[in-house]
């Protein structure tokens, strides 16, 4: 029997664990800390052996081939001890696509990869495709392909994924764009993290689809320079007209696949900002790829619901408009953001920086900020970058900021919290943030 060990028992290894089970592996869990209830009790319903709190290091050298968490890095001293001795480690997607013939379409980038997975997996699914949804959003896919099998799978794929795959073959493959995050995993090597961005496209063949950001440097330029052997179809919010592509004709999402023209008025796209009509650009081509009429695809985007987290609209208070952006973690981020914004904006940012380059925002922030609410343990660098170009204020709590931003928005304003930083020196995580700050929006008087 082989024995396969699995690292991590979140979502991606409880998964990898039932499908090794099912394929007839002797398997075994090993967290490092704590494992969740709800998984323990899957675990143990299914009989498979685990650990936490520690590693048995002689035991799980003695796996055939281990699951690794995206989470667990390279440089882990079991990790490279397991290498060193032969043994397979490889990602939980890896380890289910080796199961499984569905057709995958995969979404990778630095940002945007939730807001098009969902976007394509929801025009899918209206249009009564049965498909699964997997990944960083989602079940795991591994435990889909054990339990609940769909003929496609929408699978969101974050680059520590990505470096855990190498037979995996995705059918149609996104590449949204790539900006600077996550450097500390790839030796601060930009390069090293561009190159596990593109390991998307390995084993994609002829019959495949590479749908690509033209309008993000990193990725064009790399792209031109390769020869590709999947058909590739690129997406600009330039005017430039291609055989297969996207591209915009004054208010109009047009979208080319050989003699096919999709063409949507960009207001019918229920998600508003630039970001969102490369994310629907996307979308429409991963969806005409996948035989879609029009009339479907229309449908879906229309319908699409606000994603949680990302440019979410809480609520109007007093003629201000209140929006939770907390997922916006990086500078790129939080310049669609703004990019995107109409009314006069109270921006409230801060947090962990992750080594942020603040120029490129100066020019959008002069233009629509009229003040920026710093909200983190130490505000120094945002103060001295802004101060400059706006109004700035220091505060060190999302209560003081709220009644600093209030203090300061008008009728017609916009309170936009899109931090550009980490969340961590204030809050759990993004998710938290966003929360907190959503609460105290609907505790504001009508
Ligand atoms: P990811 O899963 O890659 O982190 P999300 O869809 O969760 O991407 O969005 C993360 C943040 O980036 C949000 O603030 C969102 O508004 C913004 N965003 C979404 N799509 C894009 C895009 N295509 N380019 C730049 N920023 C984007």
């Amino acid at each position: 029997m082989k024995r396969l060990v699995v690292l991590g028992g979140k979502e991606s290894g409880t998964g990898a664990a039932l499908l090794g089970k099912k394929q007839g592996y002797d398997v075994f869990l090993s967290d490092m800390g704590r494992i969740e209830e709800k998984y323990k009790a899957i675990l143990q319903k299914e009989k498979i052996v685990f650990e936490e709190g520690g590693h048995s290091v002689e035991r799980i050298l003695e796996a055939d081939v281990v699951v690794k968490s995206p989470g667990i890095p390279d440089s882990a001293p079991l990790v490279v001890r397991l290498r060193e001795k032969g043994v397979e480690v490889i990602s939980e997607i890896e380890f289910a696509g080796r199961y499984t013939d569905s057709r995958m379409i995969c979404i990778t980038g630095s940002n945007g990869k939730t807001t098009t997975t969902l976007l394509i997996h929801h025009i899918l699914t209206q249009a009564g495709v049965d498909a699964g949804l997997a990944g960083n959003v989602g079940k795991s896919l591994a435990l889909q392909v054990a339990q609940d099998a769909h003929p496609v799978y929408v699978v969101e794929l974050s680059s520590f994924q990505l470096d855990g795959m190498f037979r995996f073959k995705a059918d149609v493959a996104v590449l949204t764009n790539i900006t600077p995050d996550h450097l500390d995993r790839y030796d601060h090597k930009f390069e090293n993290y561009v190159d596990s961005k593109f390991r998307i496209l390995q084993n994609m063949d002829t019959s495949g689809l590479f749908i690509y950001g033209k309008d993000c440097d990193v990725v064009k330029e790399r792209v031109e320079g390769m020869k590709l052997i999947p058909a590739c179809a690129g997406f600009t919010y330039g005017t430039e007209v291609e055989r297969n592509g996207a591209y915009m004709d004054g208010n109009h999402v047009v979208v080319q696949w050989e003699n096919r023209r999709f063409s949507v008025d960009k207001a019918d796209i229920s998600i508003q900002g630039r970001h969102n009509v490369y994310n629907a650009m996307a979308a429409i081509l991963a969806c005409i790829r996948m035989g879609l009429t029009d009339e479907a695809i229309r449908l879906g985007l229309k319908s699409f619901p606000q994603v949680e987290h990302r440019l979410e609209t809480v609520a109007v208070k007093g003629g201000i408009t209140y929006i939770n952006d907390s997922k916006a973690t990086n500078v790129d981020s939080a310049w669609y953001a703004l990019d995107s914004m109409t009314a006069p904006v109270v921006w409230i940012a801060g947090g962990t920086d992750k080594g942020n380059d603040y120029e490129v925002l100066l020019p959008l922030v002069k233009e629509k900020v009229k003040v920026l609410i710093c909200m983190g343990v130490d505000n120094k660098k945002l103060i001295n970058s802004f101060s400059p170009v706006c109004e700035v204020v220091d505060t060190h709590s999302l209560e003081e900021t709220m009644i600093e931003a209030r203090k300061r928005a008008r009728q017609g304003d916009v309170v936009l919290l899109s931090p550009c930083c980490a969340s961590f020196d204030l809050f759990k995580n993004y998710e938290q943030r966003g929360e907190l700050f959503k609460k105290q929006v609907k505790a504001i008087p009508d």
